[in-house]
């Protein structure tokens, strides 16, 4: 009922895109978390391109509004929110990756479920300018089921480059095997968010130089969806750098040994 109201206020320009859309809103019923929506771009920003695959470009983008809200029942209890006369939404701002959609002809059901295995699929916008249409989703983690810290993590690795591809895998793959367990996760930390930084000390048996420094930023707790950021517990912490003389050292197994005598 509710998305049937609205079919007059939105539109793809595409009677096919249209169609299809309004068949899935009307088909989950009582359930709208699931249904698609139309997402004018305008409704998208800092969008950047991220890589290509098989389907063509995919990007990444905030999303100003955020998904409908997870209490969804058709006649308004929880979702609709009858004041404003909309949906109830949820994590503004969020992030979302957006999938080329190259031949708008693929979009059918059985396309949809396939797409739902492995993404959360919010809905369809179009590209002003190519007039590609793209479909807006979310990886969903396969081993927890749901958007975990590891899907958080790497909507971020576009965000930061260490120059250097083996340390940018290597670090990309601590944040990817986190899931539940955000400890396990290490972090590009570029040296401006050190200070007073003052050389202790240099190992006379391996030449590693030690310093010690403060970090602003400081440890990651948990995700803090309402800032689309890492929450972060003591700022300015007092750390130790040393230096890694030779970036091939560093593996998993050296890792678990700097953690253990440390
Ligand atoms: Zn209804
Ligand atoms: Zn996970």
């Amino acid at each position: 009922m509710r998305f049937q109201q609205n079919f007059k206020n939105w539109t793809s320009d595409n009677d096919n895109i249209d169609k299809f859309i309004q068949d899935i809103q009307l088909s989950y019923h009582g359930n709208a978390k699931e249904a698609l929506e139309w997402i004018p771009h305008d409704r998208l920003y800092n969008i950047k391109y991220i890589t290509k695959d098989e389907l063509g470009e995919i990007y990444r983008a905030n999303w100003i509004d955020g998904k409908i809200g997870i209490y969804a029942y058709c006649e308004g209890k929880k979702s609709w929110d009858n004041k404003n006369q909309n949906w109830r939404r949820q994590q503004c701002n969020m992030f979302v990756n957006l999938k080329s959609l190259n031949t708008p002809n693929i979009l059918t059901l059985e396309f949809v479920n396939k797409i739902k295995i492995e993404h959360k699929f919010y809905g369809i916008t179009q590209d002003p300018e190519t007039k590609n249409y793209m479909m807006v989703l979310n990886n969903i983690c396969k081993k927890c089921n749901k958007i975990c810290n590891s899907i958080h993590f790497q909507h971020k690795f576009i965000d930061w480059t260490s120059d250097n591809n083996d340390i940018d895998k290597f670090i990309q793959d601590t944040q990817l095997s986190t899931h539940g367990n955000i400890e396990k996760a290490l972090e590009w930390v570029s040296y401006d968010r050190f200070h007073d930084i003052k050389y202790i000390a240099k190992n006379e048996f391996d030449n590693i130089l030690v310093y010690r420094a403060n970090w602003i930023d400081g440890d990651i707790i948990s995700w803090d969806s309402e800032n689309q950021n890492w929450k972060r517990t003591r700022c300015n912490m007092i750390v130790n750098l040393k230096s890694l003389n030779t970036p091939n050292n560093l593996t998993l197994e050296f890792v678990k040994k700097v953690y253990a005598s440390s």
